[in-house]
């Protein structure tokens, strides 16, 4: 704990990221004062069993909570679950809430997450049309799923085949509604796609792809959806994951260059260099003309992870590849390494046992892995890009496992 003139950290987001920045600083030594500021009216909980355990009944409410709420006092991380911050003052170092508290900070860090997008289509405020963010939208939709209950999903990313997989183990009537020409297009390639659309219509989902909804129809109630097509579809409960938008006004009210989120740096530092931002609302700036945000847990943990070493004076962590997962069925596909640059693909294992991995490659090297009920590759393919070992295509194919290849190889290394 170098930093000894930074006494008052406040952070805006009760989420992974900003518990994690609480947490790494208590770890890391810090010893000032630390106020999390949440707005949901909840101690801070895990979002990804919203759309899975959670939904289907299998986890109880509790069990989502990170932490008891004993133990931020004990950890003397003043928590306040509802207390949505109106403003941001940097000159004054100091943040407004909407109930009326001022806190002050030399470093605020801003885990404000992301809102859904919503549908701008007519209807689309009728009772039932619902996206899934927050635990109340949850508890909201479980409670829609009631015996018999059609429900439409706009959206074939993560969070609508999440809920239409759980929808379809409760026994519900479930059709997808998706723009693009296959799923999961934002975060997979097509041949992992093509086994998701299979995936989903073998367990009975009706998936309709390059298709669009015009309009949601009921009296105060959903009871349909109008397709571009013209076709009506019987709903009672219409979910929309239609992707999110960085929370960013705070940040822009204040100043603080946005574009598509809050733009950092390597530290997750902003245009102000007393405030940082990590998670969902952050926007890294590689330093290369190219930018990323990523959505995910993983992107969370990392970037609270760089700013709680940074408030210490610690040198950053080093190097951790990206990583997502998500569960449907009895299918888990556990990404790490980011896909986008690829130029070739090739799958090991066996598609329609339902275990297989897709490998990217650009330029002959190993670039990220989708692994679908193959925990093996995608441990293995973490370890090798945090190493930094390069892998070919013809290693990569050739190898047993692709645990061999993670066994030493130190000429291979180098600097991640
Ligand atoms: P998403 O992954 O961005 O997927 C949204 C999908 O909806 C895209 O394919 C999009 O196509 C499509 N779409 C957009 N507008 C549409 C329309 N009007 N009609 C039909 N389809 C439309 O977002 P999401 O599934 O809503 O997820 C929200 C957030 O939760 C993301 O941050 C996601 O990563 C996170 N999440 C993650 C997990 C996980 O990691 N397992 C699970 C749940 C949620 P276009 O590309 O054409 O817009």
């Amino acid at each position: 704990m170098k930093a000894r003139d930074i006494n008052c950290v406040t952070i805006v987001g009760a989420g992974q990221a900003g518990v994690q920045v609480a947490q790494s600083l208590r770890k890391r030594g810090f010893e000032g004062r630390i106020a999390m500021l949440g707005d949901e009216g909840y101690p801070p909980y895990q979002r990804p069993p919203l759309s899975k355990a959670f939904l289907k009944g299998e986890m109880a409410e509790a069990r989502l909570f990170f932490k008891p709420e004993s133990f931020y006092a004990g950890q003397d991380i003043e928590l306040q679950e509802a207390s949505a911050v109106r403003f941001v003052d940097p000159a004054a170092g100091t943040v407004t809430t909407e109930d009326g508290g001022l806190y002050s900070w030399d470093r605020l860090v801003l885990t404000t997450g992301s809102t859904p997008i919503a549908i701008p289509v007519p209807g689309a405020e009728l009772e039932g049309v619902r996206a899934l963010r927050g635990l109340a939208d949850a508890i909201a939709i479980r409670e829609l799923l009631t015996d018999g209950a059609k429900l439409v999903v706009v959206g074939g990313g993560y969070i609508g085949l999440e809920v239409a997989s759980a929808a379809r183990q409760l026994g519900h009537e479930v059709t997808v509604i998706e723009r693009m020409p296959r799923l999961l297009s934002r975060v997979t390639s097509p041949p992992v796609s093509d086994f998701y659309r299979k995936l989903h219509r073998d367990h009975g989902v009706d998936v309709r792809l390059e298709e669009s909804v015009t309009a949601i129809t009921g009296d105060a109630r959903v009871s349909g959806v109008t397709l571009g097509s013209g076709e009506q579809l019987a709903a009672d409960i219409v979910l929309v994951g239609i992707g999110v938008r960085p929370n960013q006004a705070l940040a822009e009210a204040a100043g603080i260059r946005c574009e598509d989120g809050i733009l950092v740096d390597a530290h997750c530092r902003t245009s102000n260099l007393a405030i940082y931002a990590a998670g969902d609302c952050a926007r890294t700036d590689l330093g290369d003309g190219q930018t990323l945000r990523l959505e995910s847990v993983h992107n969370a943990l990392d970037q609270a992870e760089r700013i709680a070493a940074d408030i210490v004076g610690d040198p950053a962590p080093g190097y951790d590849p990206p990583w997502f997962w998500s569960d449907q069925y009895d299918v888990k596909l556990q990404t790490v390494g980011l896909f986008n640059d690829f130029d070739e693909i090739a799958i090991r294992g066996d598609v329609a046992a339902r275990k297989f991995s897709a490998l990217y490659f650009t330029d002959g090297q190993l670039i990220a892995i989708d692994a679908i009920n193959d925990p093996v590759s995608f441990m293995s393919g973490k370890q090798l890009f945090k190493k930094g070992i390069r892998i070919s295509k013809d290693e990569a194919l050739a190898a047993p496992t692709l645990k061999d290849l993670t066994k030493a190889q130190p000429n291979k290394e180098t600097a991640a």
